[in-house]
């Protein structure tokens, strides 16, 4: 089974869920940027009081604090893996990463790409009623996602790493086809 993974697609697409599943069944460290930012939030610490109100408005965070993040964590690193969720989620934040993984010899080994229609993201971000997840800020991150994000998976097709997967249904029949494709 492949460890080193990126999970990619738009916010609502289940990212989060499934890569707990597979980071529990697998036992690979997981390392959501948006969780991390979010205790930085909670923790009111210096990076925290730098990203609320851009995390609440649903802009992107400053390349340098994420991959900061990024970097520590994956220096640090196991042999048991990674999966990376919700980074990369613009070109310079791909570029990046694969430089640091070079330096790392840790290449990454299948990119996950959770595919799902417009209108069910809606829904479910609505349902989910975090504080970011108001209808204007949905949108928004709709539209960051579809400008800065999503070019990542012709990216990361061309580089012969892109695994799609249907990600609409229940959890446990997209977990098995995400499963299937990291094998
Ligand atoms: P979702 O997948 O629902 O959009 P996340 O939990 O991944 O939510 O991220 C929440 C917020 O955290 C984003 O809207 C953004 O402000 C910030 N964020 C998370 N990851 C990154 C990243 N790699 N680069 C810049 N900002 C990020």
């Amino acid at each position: 089974m492949k460890n080193k993974l990126l999970f990619l697609g738009p916010p609502g697409a289940g990212k989060g869920t499934q890569a707990s599943i597979i980071c529990s069944n697998l036992q690979l460290m997981h390392l959501s940027t948006g969780e991390l930012l979010r205790a930085e939030v909670v923790g009111d610490t210096d990076i925290g009081k730098q990203v609320a109100l851009i995390m609440n408005k649903g802009e992107l965070v400053s390349d340098e604090i994420v991959l900061s993040i990024v970097r520590k964590k994956l220096v640090n690193a196991n042999q048991a893996g990674w999966l990376l969720d919700g980074f990369p989620r613009n070109l310079l934040q791909a570029k990046a990463l694969q430089t640091l993984l070079d330096e790392l010899s840790q290449p990454i080994q299948a990119v996950v790409s959770i595919e799902i229609k417009d209108e069910i993201l809606i829904e479910r971000l609505i349902s989910r009623g975090r504080t970011d997840d108001t209808e204007e800020v949905i949108r928004n991150r709709l539209k960051v996602y579809r400008e800065q994000t999503s070019p990542l998976i012709d990216f990361y097709d061309q580089l012969g790493m892109l695994k799609a997967v249907f990600g609409e249904g229940d959890i446990e029949d997209v977990a098995l086809r995400i499963r299937k494709v990291i094998e």
